[in-house]
């Protein structure tokens, strides 16, 4: 690492005027931002500085937002041609290789480039140095440009300013000297894992990773390397295929922290999901292995080896499988291939004899804790890389029919049609504003279907799902109770009949308050608002939660957010953020069992 030319003291003791000068350049022409976020001084910690510098943006008014992002130049745009670049962005687009275009590639990123802001009214702006840091290629940007160049505007003036702080951050740790080597290292564990992908999706250059595939076997030998190399003391993979990592303590505490998630992904997945919260707590094992450091505790990783359901009809497998949920009839399940889930286990040398004795005994733990990509669009609109968990949410989901009657749409009077569409349009619309009165709940219709339907009849019939979810079990109840009674109450003056029936229904995970809050000192000992937040996906913690005292800690993801897809990403400055964190809560749990 080179030496820093700047530290947060001398930026937290230096007169305004000089302070100013020394983030010149960090946001683009606009000195503004860097002026105001000062008057917040003293920053405990870089993340703290670059969060006062993004709410600088996000409160200032929209005219201010438009001006920041047309301060920047184009991409491989005139000014490059010209030479007329900030040092900064002269440095970010040559090392992109953008200053050795083509002039085929020139003329295609200048048409990209007229279209882009024909659209939307302000230049293209992506950080090119990318989500690793280490920039990325002509192909990628130029393919990011054509996939954004389709977005609604209010998303691309979002992502716009999202990338605008991305560009700053990294500008910041270059004038900082900020280090995010382990987080790099997460990132590198996760691209290593990333390279084995079930057949048929490795041609497609989809990560696919299912159930005891050959792929899926690669994976589990990889972690295991991965976690010796780490420093874990002890690694095995156990009767469902789940590998367990033992970091060793003292002894003196004779209880674990669990920690953990899975590495199986669903199709066509992203890179982190599940992954993530295997590769931060390993990253604080090598920390303190090379340091030759002992917690009082041991210190268990599991990479779980089922958790999408994908492969088959069972979902928190692995977890499942600690908790003592492995029911043995999954056993007979077949695969698509007709493959049993015995004969693929028995193929992967598991002792599928052995799976009873997976199961914990809460004693033998101090709690579970999971680290999580996000896999939605909230931290990544506030600009906050964590958050932390309040629970999991509970859910029901129903299949419901509203049943009318057919007719001729141009005979049928609109006052004498039972149109079972419009009931369905209607409780879809009562749903959406009785979700959001919750604020925190959430409604979902995602299977809506007219059988048979046609352009000229009046629907007699409407076919449709309903997902409900909430923070706690009383208000799921109280909102799915509510929609059934409108649901009737909608049939009865639309003469129509509705039937609905429950098809699942998961209890909420609550955080334990004390592992709750100790994510929540771990965030702010790093000088980041603390921000609580409910998780609308299950996880493997929702099947902890049935044994141990459980807390997730969640990673923002980029792209707004976006999961289930090979967009899913985040950056390794995010990375190194949450194996902080995680530092932080071993730290502190090491020092509570004083
Ligand atoms: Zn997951």
């Amino acid at each position: 690492m080179v030496s820093p030319a700047l530290t947060l003291d001398q930026l937290n003791a230096a007169p305004l005027e000089d302070a100013c000068a020394l983030l010149d350049g960090v946001y683009e022409h606009s000195p503004w931002i860097a002026r105001m976020a000062l008057t917040q001084r003293p920053f405990l910690s870089p993340a703290q500085l670059k969060h006062a510098l993004c709410q600088v943006v996000t409160q200032a008014d929209p005219s201010a937002q438009l001006a920041l992002l047309r301060a920047h130049p184009e991409l491989a745009g005139k000014a490059m041609v010209d030479k007329n670049l900030t040092a900064e962005s002269t440095h970010e687009q040559s090392k992109a290789g953008l200053t050795q275009c083509t002039p085929t590639e020139l003329t295609h990123i200048q048409q990209l480039n007229a279209s882009y802001n024909a659209k939307f009214g302000f230049p293209f702006i992506l950080a090119v140095r990318g989500p690793r840091g280490l920039g990325l290629n002509k192909a990628q940007i130029i393919a990011t440009f054509e996939r954004r160049l389709q977005d609604h505007p209010t998303d691309e003036l979002a992502e716009c300013l999202r990338q605008v702080h991305r560009i700053a951050e990294i500008r910041l740790n270059d004038k900082l000297g900020v280090s995010v080597e382990r987080g790099n290292q997460v990132w590198d564990w996760q691209e290593a894992l990333a390279q084995y992908t079930d057949p048929g999706f490795d041609e497609l250059g989809q990560l696919t990773v299912t159930y005891l595939t050959d792929a899926h076997q690669a994976c589990a030998q990889l972690i295991r390397r991965h976690m010796l190399e780490a420093g874990c003391d002890e690694v095995a993979v156990d009767a469902v295929g789940n590998v367990v990592g033992r970091y060793k303590g003292t002894g003196r505490v004779k209880q674990a922290l669990m920690t953990g998630s899975h590495f199986d992904t669903v199709r066509n997945a992203g890179k982190y999901d599940g992954r993530l919260g295997i590769y931060v707590p390993l990253a604080c094992v090598q920390q303190l292995h090379s340091a030759q450091h002992r917690l009082p505790f041991d210190l268990e990783i599991i990479a779980f080896a089922e958790e999408e359901g994908q492969r088959y009809k069972a979902t928190f497998m692995g977890s499942g499988a600690l908790t003592g949920g492995f029911l043995p009839e999954w056993l007979d399940q077949l695969d698509v291939d007709g493959i049993s889930m015995r004969a693929a286990m028995q193929n992967a040398g598991l002792s599928v004899q052995d799976i009873p004795t997976l199961k914990r005994n809460a004693a033998d733990y101090l709690g579970f804790v999971e680290v999580h990509i996000e896999q939605g669009p909230v931290l990544n609109a506030l600009n906050l890389p964590l958050g932390i968990v309040t629970s999991i949410n509970a859910s029901v989901r129903y299949t419901g029919e509203m049943r009318g009657q057919a007719s001729h749409a141009g005979t049928t009077p609109m006052g004498l049609r039972r149109d079972a569409a419009a009931g369905v349009a209607e409780l879809m619309l009562y749903l959406e504003s009785r979700a959001a009165a919750d604020g925190d709940s959430v409604g979902t219709v995602g299977l809506l279907n007219v059988p048979g339907g046609s352009i000229n009849v009046v629907p007699g019939l409407c076919q449709f799902s309903l997902d409900l979810r909430a923070p706690t079990n009383a208000q799921r109840d109280a909102l799915a109770a509510d929609v059934l009674i409108k649901a009737q109450a909608i049939a009865t003056s639309r003469g129509l009949q509705c039937t609905l029936s429950e098809t699942l229904r998961a209890s909420a995970a609550p955080s334990a308050p004390a592992w709750q809050q100790r994510w929540e000192s771990a965030v702010a000992d790093l000088g980041l608002p603390v921000h609580r937040m409910p998780s609308g996906a299950g996880h493997d913690a929702m099947k902890l939660h049935e044994l141990l005292p459980q807390a997730m800690l969640f990673v923002r993801g980029e792209n707004a957010g976006i999961s289930h897809n090979p967009l899913e990403s985040t950056t390794s400055d995010d990375m190194q953020l949450a194996v902080q964190a995680f530092d932080h809560l071993l730290e502190a749990l090491a020092q509570e069992l004083h």
